[in-house]
């Protein structure tokens, strides 16, 4: 049985959403405001959020920032158009997958099946060890020569997914959708960005790399730098 938080103004909604999911066998936790809502989940620690982003008291993207910092449980934005910007910087700001409004309560289920999946097959993996660098994906930490690295979630997982393939150039396509779940077009910025930014934590330059070499037009790789 999944436990799911469904955060919403909007009493309608919410009403006919925490339905859907309760006729689909879900046990459903109810807000309508975003700090209300940020204690319920610390509080009873759902298996998955639905976010929508327009709350009464706080922006949704805010909220989502702040419950990154005391959780990792999915989070699913439901937004109000289909906004390619807004989608992105939702995904950024740490959203496992959207929903565009209105949405059915099957396309909802299906969201919430595939993202606990996603969740399982993480948590699924053994750590893994390239060179210096040991990745666990249960605590969601990554030592350097024993040195905690602080990561966000999207360097965490793009890291992750980059060492699940060591040794092998993965494509910025490829990243785009398993990092962030989106079509290419535009965002290969927010490759390069976060890239740029776990190299920093690397301690290592796009000019003089170690773990991560980039293949001009191709994608990037993990490699362990003291290997031939
Ligand atoms: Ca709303």
């Amino acid at each position: 049985m999944t436990t799911v938080a469904v955060v919403e103004d909007d009493p309608r909604i919410r009403a006919a959403v925490c339905r859907g999911l309760t006729d689909r066998g879900h046990v459903v936790l109810a807000a309508s405001t975003g700090l209300g809502a940020l204690s319920e989940i610390v509080d009873h620690r759902p298996d998955v959020v639905v976010l929508d982003l327009g709350l009464p008291d706080i922006d949704g993207l805010e909220l989502l920032r702040m419950l990154r910092a005391v959780s990792a449980v999915p989070v699913i934005v439901a937004t109000a158009r289909d906004d390619e910007r807004e989608i992105i910087r939702t995904l950024d700001a740490g959203a496992d997958d959207y929903v565009v409004k209105p949405y059915s309560a099957d396309q909802l289920d299906a969201r919430i099946r595939a993202v606990l999946r996603r969740v399982k097959d993480d948590e699924g993996g053994a750590p893994i060890q390239i060179g210096a660098l040991a990745i666990h994906p249960l605590s969601r930490t990554v030592l350097l020569e024993g040195a905690p690295l602080e990561l966000s979630r999207k360097e965490f997982d793009l890291l992750w997914h980059l060492a699940n393939r060591r040794g092998e150039v993965v494509s910025k396509r490829e990243l785009l959708a398993a990092v962030w779940r989106q079509p290419y077009g535009g965002a290969e910025k927010t490759i390069d960005v976060h890239l740029s930014w776990l190299r920093r934590k690397l301690g290592e330059t796009a000019n003089s790399p170690r773990y991560l070499r980039s293949v001009r037009g191709v994608g990037v790789m993990l490699v362990d730098p003291d290997s031939p």
